[in-house]
């Protein structure tokens, strides 16, 4: 076994943050179903969360693929149904068919892709939904100033009016806000806010980012993911247990948090 699996041997390990199958805009050599599970588990992770790029895209071809990857991987995997505003009926049907089912740990919205502003009147219903229901919610986010437009739909401040409306919402943020001075302004919502959480899962290399979140939000509303197949798993497990915080919080940080949140065990 390599080092980072024998650190992690007898810890509660869970990715909260991967992606499968295939996209028809990106080349990502070796993400085979099989290939990501298997070294997820070699790297000393126990468990992960999925979403489903052909969830993202169609609803139905979506779920089914996702389905057919939970059952590949019953002891391990995990999966978030994605809401798609663009198919905001049926959509949700499908959610309240399916949300109940063994392995589904919350939903997943992602604003940009769907292009439409999370405050838009086709995510209404879902909102009531997913409150009265207690189903955790992981949204991407990103700073809307760069050079990707799009990111504009996913701005962490349109939450805002979400989480005052919803009360008592479980959110995450994916990304925490993604660049720059969002993944700081987000910690002063986390603050407001104490049902909101976030994961730094894709290409977020910030020096120093753990330690400033842990020193002011402490480190229970904090999930480990990856982005698994876009970035390499490994960062993101050096990068936690070499941080400058308390043992306990490397271990709610690294799967305890996830453990709790998602009722996994
Ligand atoms: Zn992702």
């Amino acid at each position: 076994m390599n080092e980072l699996g024998k650190i992690l041997k007898d810890k509660i390990v869970i990715d909260s943050h991967i992606h499968m199958g295939f996209l028809s805009s990106l080349n990502i050599p070796c993400a085979s179903d099989n290939n990501i599970i298997s070294l997820l588990k070699n790297y000393g992770v126990n468990k992960a969360i999925v979403s489903h790029h052909a969830d993202l895209s169609t609803p139905y071809y979506g779920k089914e693929l996702l389905f057919r990857s939970l059952e590949k991987f019953p002891d391990f995997l995990y999966g978030l149904l994605v809401f798609n505003p663009n198919f905001s009926n049926s959509s949700l049907e499908s959610i309240k068919n399916n949300y109940q089912r063994k392995q589904i740990a919350g939903i997943k919205i992602h604003p940009f892709w769907h292009m439409c502003y999370p405050g838009d009147h086709k995510y209404e219903k879902f909102w009531d939904f997913v409150c009265e229901n207690g189903i955790p919610v992981l949204t991407h986010t990103w700073n809307p100033n760069v050079a990707n437009k799009g990111q504009k739909f996913a701005d962490p401040f349109l939450f805002e009016d979400i989480l005052n409306k919803w009360n008592g919402l479980k959110l995450i943020f994916a990304h925490a806000g993604g660049r720059g001075e969002y993944l700081y302004k987000v910690i002063d919502l986390m603050e407001k806010y104490p049902d909101l959480y976030v994961d730094f899962a894709g290409d977020i290399f910030e020096p120093g980012l753990l330690e400033t979140y842990v020193g002011r939000v402490g480190s229970d509303r904090i999930f480990f993911g990856s982005d698994m197949p876009w970035i390499d798993v490994r960062y993101y497990l050096v990068n936690i247990l070499s941080a400058d915080i308390e043992d306990q919080d490397k271990e709610n940080i690294l799967g305890m948090n996830a453990s709790r949140f998602f009722n996994i065990r």
